[in-house]
């Protein structure tokens, strides 16, 4: 087959139910269900080749032959961790990879995706950052990964599921891939795709206000913010577009957020870091921040603070409290009737804990763009 060929098929991992349907009607002229088996195919039993759609006509698999194909990540390099953790290396294009985590706890599964190669934020302790921005992801590429996951999983939605959860914690920052996001999350929720429940995803942010307002509109995920600091000074130090940003315009969109969502909870994330922002009078004014966004929801626990141990990385200033000052913090937060759970840090046996997720992404794409240089100059032999 033609790269010309293969670039103008219709990726149907790039459509949600809607647009599915709109495509079979549209562009093939069949009826809606026809996108619905389809969906079933590719979603609940990872099922890539037309000819083995078995439920759908000779005509109609030859038409989707001809005009549309399921392209899904590749799988550079796998890694199981010692903690039941399981880390993938997914190659979007010849130069392009990126990473995606399976944490099994306690009866649940969650998956950490990504949005972007690299990241354009800067956060001064995350090692994303140090990678610069590549590119969006498009929707194919992040429920891609969810796919590759299902189906390593041997994940069937409605019976017994490995995979729960979706966090969008991965590499990039979700909103600001809107469009693609919010499509591949839809699938994510839908039941011909993974039916996860609205709840069990969970888009994390930065705090991009104008977007969250928008994403209020248009969804109904759960919400994380970033926080990682109680005041505006501290906080452009660690996440610079706070200077856009700043915190009080932040909490007043994650107000807004939960209010439409009637009473849902938003999750803000406090990396603790030794001696920046793991100091009595850090949780006070954090303290201070939570109670004022309950008061304003009229809601208690509206609220909730997940704290994160630093996971330090190569070249990084940064560093990890010590478990008591850890203890302290969270201490601290309890007794004012916070609960503020520690997330345990998983599978950094294979740097695929938070902040980590870069690993072997920038040494592989080198090498492999270095690889195609060569071959487009005449050298080594052919690639797949
Ligand atoms: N850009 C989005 C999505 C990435 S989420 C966001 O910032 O929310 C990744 C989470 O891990 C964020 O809460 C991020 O602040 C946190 N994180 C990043 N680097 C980290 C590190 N080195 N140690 C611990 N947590 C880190």
């Amino acid at each position: 087959m033609s790269d010309l060929a293969a670039t103008t098929k219709q990726n149907l991992l790039d459509l949600d139910r809607e647009g599915l349907e709109r495509f079979f009607a549209d562009e093939l002229g069949e009826k809606r269900f026809r996108a619905h088996q389809v969906m079933k195919w590719i979603h609940h039993r990872h099922v890539t080749d037309f000819e083995q759609m078995t439920d759908l006509g000779k005509a109609l698999r030859a038409k989707l032959h001809e005009r549309a194909e399921v392209r899904v990540p590749q799988v550079q390099f796998e890694k199981p961790s010692a903690d039941g953790t399981h880390k993938w290396l997914l190659a979007m294009d010849g130069s392009n990879a990126v990473e995606t985590v399976y944490i099994p706890d306690k009866g649940r599964g969650t998956l950490c995706v990504s949005s972007q190669v690299g990241c354009g934020l800067n956060c001064t302790f995350c090692s994303t950052a140090t990678q610069g921005f590549n590119r969006n992801l498009s929707t194919a590429e992040i429920i891609g990964q969810v796919w590759v996951a299902a189906r390593h999983l041997g994940n069937v939605p409605h019976k017994q599921r490995r995979l729960t959860n979706v966090v969008m914690m991965g590499m990039g920052e979700p909103l600001m891939n809107f469009d693609n996001v919010v499509r591949a999350m839809s699938v994510m929720r839908d039941d011909l795709g993974y039916g996860l429940a609205n709840k069990r995803v969970t888009l994390s942010t930065s705090g991009l206000v104008p977007q969250i307002d928008r994403l209020a509109e248009v969804s109904d995920v759960s919400l994380a913010v970033s926080l990682h600091a109680p005041n505006d000074e501290l906080r452009t130090r660690l996440v610079p577009l706070n200077r856009k940003y700043p915190i009080a315009e932040l909490m007043e969109a994650c107000v807004r957020y939960a209010q439409r969502k009637r009473g849902e909870s938003v999750t803000f994330e406090y990396t603790l870091m030794k001696g920046v922002n793991d100091q009595p009078e850090h949780a006070r004014e954090l303290i201070r921040l939570m109670r004022d966004f309950d008061n304003r929801l009229q809601m208690k626990d509206a609220a909730k603070v997940n704290l994160i141990p630093f996971n330090p990385f190569p070249g990084t200033r940064y560093e990890r409290p010590d478990d008591a000052a850890i203890r302290r913090f969270q201490k601290l937060l309890n007794d004012a009737g916070r609960i503020a759970p520690v997330r345990r840090t998983r599978g950094d046996d294979i740097d695929a804990a938070c902040g980590q997720l870069k690993g072997q992404v920038m040494d592989r794409t080198r090498r492999q763009s270095e690889f195609r240089k060569r071959l487009q100059q005449g050298g080594a032999g052919a690639v797949a």
